[in-house]
């Protein structure tokens, strides 16, 4: 943990695990909840996706905001709405107390898809309490602004099309500073596939031109190489893809994210020693690692 003060950005992970959580003994390390981050700043409070990590957050802010009389107000953005990425919400505590607030973001594709989405995974045959029965105020936004401004932090956000339905990155500003979340995107097919296309090309450039120069970037970075080459068309990119992307982009900080389920500690230990070292150059120096539940860094 590193210490804060007010006028930093708290950037929080609650789940780093991609596709489907992974408890256990071989993943205590970098942890088995699937992805959720906060991040604070003043008062505002951010979340990116509601994977079953987001169940911790809750319980943390619940306890936050009995030494608070204002109205707890939280910002859920979400990239897409595949399972890992949804499934903590009804297990989001605060959303069953009276004064919460949530505003929940995401993609205007494909209209009103996100509200059935999020309201299906409550219907009574999955879950026994409906989205309508909670005590706490949820609204659903699909994003139809270009930028979002939250206290002194302006968000705008890509829509990413190499993944299966698609995903949506987001990037915030404040500060001075720059965080990007963009999971769930098959960065090989942009940036590596054999058969060039207008499309790709467009959509490469796109992509480097929303993350140049990020403190920090939380990307998927699932496969291994070896591993890529089975799963071409997954939609989820490979580590020396990703590594490369964001060191030509200038990326300061990169945190490799969306785990594979097969993915031991011991492994992800083996895979960040392997590449740490290698993006360093006498003008340009990009601190990279695996994002490990439980890790809070000050941006
Ligand atoms: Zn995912
Ligand atoms: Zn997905």
């Amino acid at each position: 943990m590193t210490s804060t003060n007010q006028s930093q950005v708290q950037v929080t992970f609650w789940g780093t695990r991609g596709s489907i959580s992974t408890p256990g003994r071989l993943t205590e390390k970098y942890g088995g909840n699937t992805p959720c981050v906060s991040v604070h700043y003043e008062d505002t409070s951010i979340i990116f996706d509601a994977g079953t990590g987001i169940r911790n957050l809750g319980l943390k802010l619940i306890e936050e905001s009995r030494n608070r009389e204002d109205q707890p107000y939280y910002n859920l953005f979400l990239s897409h709405t595949h399972w890992d990425h949804i499934q903590g919400l009804p297990f989001f505590e605060p959303v069953y107390t009276k004064d919460t607030n949530l505003n929940i973001y995401g993609s205007p594709r494909k209209r009103n898809f996100l509200t059935s989405v999020l309201k299906g995974q409550m219907d009574y045959e999955y879950f026994p309490v409906e989205m309508s029965e909670v005590a706490g105020n949820i609204t659903i936004h699909e994003i139809s602004e270009e930028t979002i401004n939250l206290g002194s932090g302006i968000i705008d956000w890509s829509e990413q099309i190499y993944h299966p339905g698609g995903s949506v990155s987001y990037r915030l500003k404040i500060n001075g500073k720059t965080i990007v979340y963009a999971t769930d995107v098959e960065l090989d097919h942009m940036f590596n596939s054999k058969s060039k296309g207008q499309n790709r090309e467009a959509a490469a450039k796109g992509y480097e031109e929303f993350i140049e120069g990020a403190d920090l970037l939380i990307a998927d970075g699932q496969y291994t190489e070896e591993e890529y080459q089975q799963k071409i068309g997954w939609g989820h990119t490979s580590i020396p893809v990703l590594l490369n992307v964001a060191y030509q982009s200038r990326v300061k900080q990169l945190a490799v994210f969306h785990h594979d389920p097969q993915h031991s500690d011991k492994l992800l230990d083996e895979l960040w020693i392997k590449n740490r070292g290698d993006y360093c150059s006498e003008d340009s120096k990009m601190n990279i690692f695996w994002a490990r539940e439980g890790m809070t860094l000050a941006i």
